[in-house]
């Protein structure tokens, strides 16, 4: 394991580690259209990808997220570039890296590939490994330290991630899902349970596990979730990347209402609740990584 890796896994065993916020609609911010490539601006915008990784760095992040959540050759054939797998996570790894130097640790990012696996659909495990292993080595030969994969709805496709990503060299994996309400507890929209779901990562290898997103949670909904978590990891470290509230469209613009402060004032409660990897997702913005920052030094 290298030095720096090593140093991952000590601190984490000494003090909770802050992520950093949205990528997407902090690149939405400086342009990229709704429903664009994001992935392509590694190679067309490079400056504007720096931009927010060093806006976060600034602002207190422990751990840098790439720009890459769409990078697996199923989403980029929806843009025309499947062809582009290794070329646009490498880069995008290279300038997460190049911000974070040896001052944060680099997350290389994996989200859904975007359909279903069989029996639901009609994809073979084989061909989905595949394109996440694709992922993963371009990440890896990039410069990421470790492999997130993130808002998972299906256990099986996060558990072939993880096994994916261990396949292309990922010594430190982290493994979220996205859950929703149900009843009194929650569920993946496939509507697997929390025990379930981190049981399915955990069983193929995954350092650690938690939730991201959420379109309908609150941070108080967030608290309680993560104690259910905390109940489910069998020990692993627990990370947890909220939304800055549900996402609410204002004239045409998608709009977030929880403020920094209140970000900041939830810390404690998701440290105490048991997660200590903490930062944002959709909506959250630098700023509430500099609130939160006071709770991690
Ligand atoms: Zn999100």
């Amino acid at each position: 394991m290298n030095a720096r890796l090593t140093r991952l896994r000590q601190t984490l065993a000494r003090r909770p580690l802050l992520g950093d916020g949205a990528t997407g609609t902090q690149l939405q911010q400086l342009g990229l259209l709704p429903g664009a490539c994001g992935e392509l601006w590694n190679i067309t915008q490079p400056d504007r990808v720096r931009q927010v990784h060093q806006s976060y760095l600034a602002a207190g992040s422990d751990l840098l997220t790439t720009n890459t959540f769409g990078g697996t050759s199923c989403v980029l054939a929806g843009h025309g570039a499947d062809q582009r797998v290794h070329e646009l996570n490498y880069a995008g790894a290279k300038l997460a890296r190049e911000i974070a130097g040896d001052r944060a640790w680099v997350l290389g990012d994996i989200g859904p590939y975007g359909g279903m696996l069989e029996p639901v659909g009609d994809d073979l495990p084989a061909t989905v490994e595949l394109a996440f292993r694709q992922q993963a080595t371009a990440l890896l030969e990039g410069g990421a330290d470790a492999i997130l994969i993130e808002t998972m709805s299906d256990p099986a496709e996060a558990a072939l991630a993880v096994q994916a990503a261990r396949a292309a060299g990922a010594e430190f994996i982290i493994a979220t899902y996205t859950f929703q309400k149900a009843g009194a507890d929650y569920r993946t929209l496939m509507g697997t349970s929390v025990g379930a779901a981190l049981a399915a990562v955990l069983a193929v290898g995954a350092d650690v596990v938690g939730a991201n997103c959420g379109t309908e949670l609150s941070l108080d909904d967030y608290v309680q979730l993560t104690a259910e978590l905390a109940a489910a990891t069998a020990g692993h470290p627990l990370m947890v990347q909220p939304n800055a509230g549900s996402p609410r469209y204002v004239d045409g613009k998608i709009c977030y209402d929880e403020s920094a402060a209140q970000f900041a004032a939830t810390v404690p409660r998701l440290n105490t609740a048991g997660a200590t990897l903490i930062g944002g997702c959709c909506g959250s913005t630098p700023a509430h990584i500099a609130a939160m920052a006071v709770h991690f030094r």
